[in-house]
C-alpha cells in the first residue's frame, strides 16, 4: 500500500521546531499587549463573495489561488486566503464601529493559497495579522509600522529597513492609473502575457512584475508619489516625518504596490536580512475603501500581516538563540521495578506541584533509565534506590555536575515547585 504523505505545499511542524514557534508567538502576544491590540479569532472559511469583493477579482489571489468549494447546502465557500476582508466583515457584523476608534485587533492562524510551493512558501501557512480600524491620522500609520518594527527588533532580526510608497486615493489614483496605462500601452508588445492581460484592469500590478522583460519598463513608469492629491501628499509627508523622528530607516519604493486591490495611500514592507539577501518579512498598508466595498459605512483602516513560517525559517537560519522548551526538571527513576508504585506517586506529586517531571517506564535497568534521562535533557534525576524504598526519600542527582544527595519527597517537591501561570 502506498504510504500517505502530507499534501503538496503543506508541512508538519515537528517538536524540534516548536521552540521557534513558541518564541514567535510569545513575542506576538507581548507586542499586542504593549500596543493595545485585542485578539480576534475568525472562521477559517468564509463565503467566496467576501474575498471576490474585498480582495478584488483582478488579483492573483482571487483569480488563481483560492481554495473554493461548494458545501453540501450548495453555497460557495473559500478557505481564507488572507485576514483583512474577514476582519472588516466581523467589525461590521458585530457592531464594533460603536467602540472607541481606532478599533485595534490582531489575529493569528492558518491561511490558504494555492501557490507554487517554494522555499518558505506553503499552500497552508500561518499569518499574524494586525489591523487598526476607523482612523485617518497618519500617526496611526506610524503606529502600525512601529509595531512591525518592534516585532522584528524583538525577534532580533538584523538590518531592518522599511520600503514605503503611497498609492493615492479615489481622488488622485484614477489620474495616475491613466498615466500608467499610457506608459505601458506604448510598450505593450514588450510586456509578458500576464502584464498584457492586467494592463487595462489592474495596471498597478505591472509595477511588481518579476519578469526580466517587464522590469525595465516598470522602472521607467510614472511614480504614484508624483500624482498624489494634496491630502495624500500631506499624509505621506507626515508619516515620513514620524519615521525620521524615530530614526527608522526607509526607502521610498515607487514599485511597491502590494498585490491586493483594497490598498489606498500608505503601503509598506519591512525588509530584513533573512535567508540570504534582504527581503520582505511583512507587508501592509492602508485600506480606506474596504469597509464600503463590503457594504459598510466609509471606514478607514490600516494593518499588516507577516507569515510565521518565514519568520521561523529566518530565526533558524540566522541561528538566533531561543529558549529551550520541553526539558523536564526531574526524571523519576527506580533501581528496582518493585519501587514503581512509589515512583508513579512521586511523579504525580511533582506534577501536581507544577514541576515538569518524566517517569522511567518499563522496568528497565537504572543505567538505561539514566541514559534516557540524559537524552531527554532532564536537569535532575530522582532515584528511588534500595536505601530509599518505603521511606518517601530519593537520591537526587544533578545531571550536569554528577553529584548526588538524599532528600525526602517533601523537600524534593518544595525545591522544584513552580508557580503555575
Ligand atoms: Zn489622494
Ligand atoms: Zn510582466
Amino acid at each position: 500500500m502506498k504510504k500517505f504523505q502530507s499534501p503538496k505545499g503543506t508541512r508538519d511542524v515537528l517538536p524540534a521546531e516548536q521552540k521557534y514557534w513558541r518564541q514567535v508567538e510569545q513575542v506576538l502576544d507581548s507586542l499586542a499587549r504593549i500596543f493595545g491590540y485585542e485578539r480576534l479569532d475568525l472562521p477559517v472559511f468564509e463565503s467566496t463573495a467576501l474575498f471576490q469583493r474585498g480582495v478584488g477579482t483582478g488579483t492573483d489571489i482571487v483569480e488563481k489561488e483560492m481554495y473554493t468549494f461548494t458545501d453540501k447546502g450548495g453555497d460557495s465557500m473559500t478557505l481564507r486566503p488572507e485576514f483583512t476582508a474577514g476582519v472588516i466583515r466581523a467589525y461590521l457584523e458585530n457592531g464594533m464601529a460603536s467602540r472607541p476608534k481606532p478599533v485595534k485587533l490582531w489575529s493569528y492562524g492558518p491561511i490558504f493559497r494555492y501557490e507554487r510551493p517554494q522555499a518558505g512558501r506553503y499552500r497552508q501557512f500561518t499569518q499574524f495579522n494586525i489591523e487598526a480600524i476607523g482612523e485617518m491620522d497618519p500617526a496611526l500609520d506610524f503606529e502600525i509600522m512601529s509595531a512591525a518594527w518592534q516585532l522584528f527588533s524583538d525577534l532580533k532580526f538584523r538590518n531592518l529597513c522599511f520600503q514605503i510608497n503611497s498609492i493615492g486615493c479615489p481622488a488622485c489614483r484614477p489620474g495616475y492609473m491613466e498615466q500608467l496605462k499610457a506608459h505601458f500601452r506604448s510598450h505593450e508588445k514588450d510586456l509578458c502575457g500576464d502584464c498584457r492581460n492586467r494592463l487595462e484592469k489592474n495596471p498597478l500590478r505591472l509595477l511588481d512584475c518579476k519578469k526580466e522583460t517587464c522590469k525595465p519598463l516598470a522602472d521607467r513608469a510614472p511614480r504614484a508619489a508624483d500624482f498624489l492629491c494634496k491630502e495624500c501628499a500631506d499624509h505621506f509627508e507626515t508619516l515620513k516625518r514620524y519615521l525620521d523622528s524615530m530614526a527608522m530607516p526607509y526607502t521610498v519604493n515607487p514599485r511597491l504596490v502590494r498585490g491586493l486591490d483594497y490598498y489606498t495611500k500608505t503601503v509598506f514592507e519591512v525588509w530584513a536580512e533573512g535567508i540570504g539577501a534582504q527581503n520582505a518579512v511583512c507587508g501592509g498598508g492602508r485600506y480606506d475603501g474596504l469597509a464600503e466595498i463590503l457594504g459598510g459605512p466609509p471606514t478607514p483602516g490600516i494593518g499588516f500581516a507577516a507569515g510565521i513560517e518565514r519568520l521561523v525559517m529566518t530565526l533558524m537560519h540566522q541561528q538566533i538563540p531561543v529558549p529551550e522548551t520541553g526539558r523536564p526538571d526531574v526524571y523519576v527513576a527506580c533501581q528496582d521495578p518493585k519501587a514503581m508504585p512509589e515512583a508513579v506517586r512521586l511523579a504525580t506529586l511533582l506534577r501536581q506541584a507544577g514541576t515538569p517531571a518524566v517517569l522511567g517506564f518499563g522496568g528497565r535497568s537504572l543505567k538505561a533509565q539514566l541514559r534516557e534521562a540524559d537524552n531527554r535533557g532532564a536537569r535532575f534525576t530522582a532515584i528511588i534506590g534500595e536505601e530509599e524504598l518505603g521511606k518517601q526519600a530519593v537520591q537526587v542527582r544533578d545531571m550536569t555536575k554528577a553529584v548526588q544527595e538524599q532528600l525526602s519527597w517533601t523537600d524534593l517537591i518544595t525545591r522544584f515547585r513552580r508557580p503555575r501561570d
